[in-house]
């Protein structure tokens, strides 16, 4: 590996941009560094932002300590956002107008990320999205003094939003137009024994009726309008309905991206490389072949962990196939742990293998193979099915 002039430029100084910055130190990498963000924050974390700060336990969650950039070598720009990128010159122009910069690279990393989508016709008063740590701050501080909370939309961020407002002491509605919370992800069986945790814990859960309209007074929302008339008070409304890759800045680089049906982003290879020499992406906007070939996008955490690795060991010049993850994700609501190994779709066959009437868990089937293990308050249990995944064991063996 050779080190060169203009080094390595990362956009988005979130997970996956300090990961790429911090393996590549590591892996001996001894050019420029620069991690661009467009946040005035250093990278942090995001699983907590939900979880321990909404519930006023944590409000920093950076990923590094100050000094560790210095230490590092590392560049790192906040409140900067990459506007543009030019492949054919290898450079990339930060900010707009006459404040526009250029800077060079060798190589380019992508980590853009993912904005939430908001709710069509929201009023600017008390309506939140949970994506960013002053997202999550200013949830916090109006939870404060509200009494009535809807999240709209019962995914991951959703449930665990509904779970964190209710242990804050909030009267909980959960609205969810899929016939359970996390059907779309896990199918309904798992969508029913997440339901019964959030009714045991006195939320209160509508599946199965979507959002007509956000009801308000002097622009502060003060109900919401489910589809069958219902209108249920709210001082607080929690939009959780999904998220779409941070891509605009690419608009005219002729980096290709991937289409919206296999889950859109930067199209990459299996080691990440996009459509234009030198430029890589990761994380939640990383659209990544799998080692079948099929083009995947996912938003957990530890795949961001394993690509930025990947990419780093590339761009240090390895040539290696990449051997397959076991995917993993989890998700805390209240003093439950839910957590998910494989490959799972809500089309699966789920076989629940044990159910205390609290603590559960499932394996998934696909065509006789099991594709994936959930747990709930199980982590033994599940993590021990890792090389019965990997190894695409018969779902019968195991039944
Ligand atoms: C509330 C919440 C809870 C979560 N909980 C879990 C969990 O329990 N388990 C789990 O596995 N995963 C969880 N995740 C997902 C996990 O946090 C993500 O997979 C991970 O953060 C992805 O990292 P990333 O680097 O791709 O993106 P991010 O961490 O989002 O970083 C991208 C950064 O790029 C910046 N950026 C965007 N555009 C530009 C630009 N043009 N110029 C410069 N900078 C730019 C963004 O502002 C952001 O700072 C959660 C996510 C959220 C939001």
């Amino acid at each position: 590996m050779s080190d060169t002039e203009h080094g390595v430029v990362i956009v988005g100084a979130g997970l996956g941009g300090i990961r790429v910055a911090e393996s590549l130190r590591s892996g001996g990498y001894s050019g420029p560094i620069t991690l661009v963000g467009d946040e005035n924050h250093p990278p942090y974390d995001r699983p907590p932002l939900s979880k321990s700060v909404l519930l006023g336990k944590q409000d920093r969650v950076d990923l590094k300590p100050e000094e560790f950039y210095g230490d590092s070598a590392i560049t790192l720009r906040t409140g900067t956002p990459v506007t543009a990128v030019t492949p054919g010159e290898h450079t990339v122009t930060v900010g707009s107008g006459g404040d526009a910069e250029v800077l060079a690279y060798d190589t380019l990393v992508l980590a853009t990320g993912l904005r939430p989508r908001p709710f069509p016709g929201s009023p600017a008063k008390g309506v939140h999205v949970i994506r960013s740590v002053d997202d999550a701050l200013a949830l916090r501080a109006e939870s404060a003094s509200a009494s009535n909370a809807v999240v709209i939309g019962a995914g991951f961020i959703g449930c665990e939003a509904a779970a964190s407002l209710r242990t804050r002491g909030l009267t909980v509605t959960l609205v969810e137009p899929a016939p359970t919370p996390l059907a779309v992800a896990l199918g309904e069986k798992i969508g029913g024994l997440v339901t019964r945790l959030h009714v045991a814990n006195g939320v209160e859960v509508r599946s199965g009726v979507g959002v007509e309209m956000l009801v308000s007074q002097d622009d502060q929302v003060t109900a919401v309008r489910l589809t069958d008339g219902t209108e249920i008070p709210a001082d607080i409304v929690v939009v959780g309905i999904g998220s779409t890759p941070v891509v605009e800045f690419l608009d005219g680089s002729g980096i290709e991206l991937a289409p919206r049906e296999s889950g859109g982003g930067v199209a990459c290879d299996a080691v990440g490389r996009t459509s234009a020499d030198d430029v890589y992406a990761v994380g939640d906007v990383a659209n990544w072949l799998t080692v079948d070939g099929v083009p995947t996008r996912v938003e957990h955490w530890n795949h961001t962990v394993e690509q930025a690795a990947i990419v780093a060991h590339h761009i240090l010049g390895s040539d290696d196939d990449v051997v397959a993850a076991v995917p993993y994700f989890w998700s805390d609501q209240y003093d439950v742990k839910v957590q998910v190994l494989g490959w799972p779709k809500g089309t699966d066959d789920v076989h629940v293998i044990d159910d205390d009437g609290k603590k559960f868990v499932a394996y998934f089937s696909r065509d006789g193979v099991l594709t994936a293990v959930a747990g709930g308050g199980k982590a033994g249990a599940v993590m021990k099915m890792r090389a019965k995944l990997q190894a695409s064991t018969p779902i019968a063996e195991l039944l």
